[in-house]
């Protein structure tokens, strides 16, 4: 059985009090049939800082691109567009418009999530997709740009049925992370009765947001397993066939092949 983790920010765990190095994560990792991970930046000089940190590996894939929430006097879009084209940069992001905690920057917001996307189809890579307060502006500028035509994944999923429906007509992914594992996750576990288990990626957004029974604790990328069983019962499936499927679901959407997945 092989899981990946879909999303997760690995240069930011503890590695003082918690984790020796990112080997040490990733064993953890494996320990659980957690054998891939993808790192995902949220800052260029970060993107840069991670992959040093990281370094080339067969189990770790990499995003580039600027969160939302990091945007301050902007940014180089050509330097955006330089780091990405790198072959270990499997997806533009995390892009997208976070109007809960910054609503003051919408029009920068707006602009830069809109230049992830058409960096990611000129390179032929999919976006990952962060949205939060901003459900409309999301959907129409994803509509609007043609996100379909690169793909992308809207991550750590929160919003509501509708939404998911939306998404899933561009013929966007959605991810679930361990939010859906809270007591009062009731309406997200609706969401994710629905959506169909070919267009289900898991994530843990490690450091943020451990899944039950880890809660309080830092996450890490073997917690995405914990997601995957709570997920897998609510899909009436096997783990195994929730692995299988939600791991296939992501080498397709990153254009990846593993040599250890058969
Ligand atoms: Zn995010
Ligand atoms: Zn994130």
């Amino acid at each position: 059985m092989l899981l990946v983790d879909s999303h997760c920010h690995l240069d930011s765990l503890d590695f003082v009090a918690l984790h020796q190095n990112v080997d040490d994560v990733l064993a953890k990792a494996k320990a659980r049939d957690v054998g891939y991970v993808l790192a995902v930046a949220t800052t260029l000089p970060g993107y840069q800082a991670m992959t040093q940190l990281i370094g080339t590996r067969d189990d770790v894939a990499f995003s580039c691109g600027v969160h939302p929430l990091n945007l301050e006097e902007g940014y180089d879009y050509a330097e955006l567009r330089r780091l990405a084209a790198a072959e270990q940069v499997v997806a533009l992001g995390e892009t997208g418009l976070d109007y809960f905690y910054q609503k003051d920057n919408i029009p920068l917001q707006q602009e830069s999530f809109r230049q992830h996307i058409r960096i990611g189809r000129e390179l032929n890579k999919p976006v990952i997709i962060h949205t939060r307060d901003a459900r409309i502006d999301t959907l129409a500028i994803l509509r609007e740009e043609n996100a379909q035509e690169c793909g992308g994944v809207l991550h750590c999923f929160t919003e509501d049925l509708a939404t998911a429906k939306t998404l899933l007509d561009l013929g966007l992914y959605i991810s679930f992370s361990g939010i859906v594992t809270f007591r009062n996750a009731e309406q997200l576990r609706e969401v994710a009765r629905y959506v169909p288990l070919d267009r289900i990626l898991v994530e843990t957004d490690s450091p943020y947001l451990a899944p039950v029974p880890h809660r309080g604790k830092e996450n890490q990328p073997a917690y995405v397993r914990d997601v995957a069983e709570y997920l897998a019962v609510l899909k009436g499936v096997s783990l195994e066939t929730l692995a299988e499927t939600t791991t296939a679901n992501f080498l397709r959407l990153f254009h990846l092949k593993l040599s250890s997945f058969a």
